[in-house]
C-alpha cells in the first residue's frame, strides 16, 4: 500500500513536514551547493515580472499554502496594502510568525530579499522591504484547499488577488481534487480579481530531508483546463525551462500563470 509515490495528505504534513529542513533545502541562497537556488531565482524573477513590471495591484492579497516561506510575497508586497498568509500546518504558520515577529531562530531571508531588491532596482533597500512586508502581513491563518471554505472557521471579504506557489500540486491527490481545489480557492477572490500561481510540472514527489512528499503530476494543459473550469480567464502563462537546452535542463519545469476571475 505505502508505495513511495503514495499520496501524502494533511496529516502527513502535520506530522512530518519540517519547516527548518524545507527552508534550508529550498530557500538558502548564496550557497552554490543549494539545488533550490535556480528554481527560486526563476520564481522570484517571474513574480517580479507579474507584480512589478506587470503592475498587478490592489488592496488585499491572500497567499494560499504559504508554507514556512515569504519569498513569494517580496514583490507582491510593493503593490498590496494588506496580505494574509495561510498554511495547513501549525509548524509552518509558527515558522512564519517567527520571522514576522523577528523572534530568535527565525530563518534568515536577507540574501533572498536582497536579490529581489536588486531585481527591483535597489539592492540596498532590503531592510526597508523586510519591514514593509512584516507590516503588511496582517494574519497567518490555517487553510485547507480541499475544503469549500478553505479558511474555515475564518471568513474574509473577497480579495483583490490570490497567490499560491507550489501548494496545490502538493496538496491534491488527483486531478479531480486539483480542479476542485482551484474552485475552492476561487471563492476567496473578487470577480475581476487575479490569481497568480506557480506550479511545478511533471513531478511526482519532492524530498524534505529524508521524507518524501507526493506531488501531483501536472502538465500545462491540465492546469489551464482546471483554471478555465474554475471560472478563470488565463492571461499569462510562462513555462521555464521550455526546451531541453540550457543550464536548467535537468531541473523541473516551473509554470507561472496569472488569471482573472470572470464575473459570475
Ligand atoms: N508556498 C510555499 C510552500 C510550498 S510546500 C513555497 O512556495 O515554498 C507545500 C505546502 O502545501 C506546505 O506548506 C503544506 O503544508 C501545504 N499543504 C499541504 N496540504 C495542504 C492543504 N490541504 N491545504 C493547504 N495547504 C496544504
Amino acid at each position: 500500500m505505502d508505495s513511495p509515490a503514495s499520496f501524502t495528505g494533511g496529516e502527513t504534513y502535520q506530522k512530518d513536514f519540517d519547516p527548518a529542513v524545507y527552508l534550508q533545502t529550498y530557500c538558502s541562497f548564496g550557497s552554490s551547493l543549494c539545488p533550490g537556488n535556480e528554481i527560486l531565482e526563476l520564481i522570484l524573477k517571474t513574480l517580479f515580472k507579474i507584480f512589478i513590471s506587470g503592475g498587478l495591484k490592489g488592496d488585499t492579497l491572500i497567499d494560499i499554502g504559504s508554507g514556512p516561506t515569504i519569498y513569494q510575497l517580496l514583490s507582491a508586497c510593493e503593490n498590496f496594502k494588506e496580505i494574509v498568509a495561510s498554511d495547513y500546518t501549525e509548524q509552518n504558520r509558527r515558522e512564519l510568525e517567527k520571522w514576522l515577529k523577528k523572534e530568535p531562530g527565525a530563518f534568515d531571508w536577507t540574501p533572498v530579499v536582497k536579490y529581489v531588491c536588486e531585481l527591483e532596482g535597489d539592492r540596498e533597500r532590503w531592510d526597508e522591504k523586510e519591514e514593509k512586508l512584516r507590516k503588511k502581513v496582517k494574519q497567518v491563518l490555517k487553510c485547507d484547499v480541499s475544503k469549500s471554505n478553505i479558511l474555515a472557521p475564518v471568513s474574509l471579504p473577497q480579495a483583490d488577488c490570490l497567490l499560491s506557489t507550489l501548494c496545490l500540486e502538493a496538496a491534491c491527490k488527483d486531478l479531480n481534487s486539483y480542479h476542485a481545489a482551484l474552485k475552492n480557492i476561487s471563492s476567496l477572490l473578487k470577480p475581476g480579481g487575479h490569481l497568480v500561481m506557480v506550479t511545478v510540472l511533471k513531478e511526482t514527489y519532492y524530498m524534505v530531508g529524508q521524507r518524501r512528499f507526493s506531488c501531483l503530476y501536472l502538465e500545462k494543459e491540465s492546469v489551464v483546463e482546471g483554471l478555465r473550469a474554475a471560472g478563470f480567464d488565463v492571461q499569462y502563462v510562462e513555462v521555464t525551462p521550455n526546451s531541453s537546452e540550457g543550464t536548467l535542463a535537468d531541473l523541473e519545469a516551473v509554470m507561472s500563470v496569472a488569471a482573472c476571475k470572470q464575473p459570475a
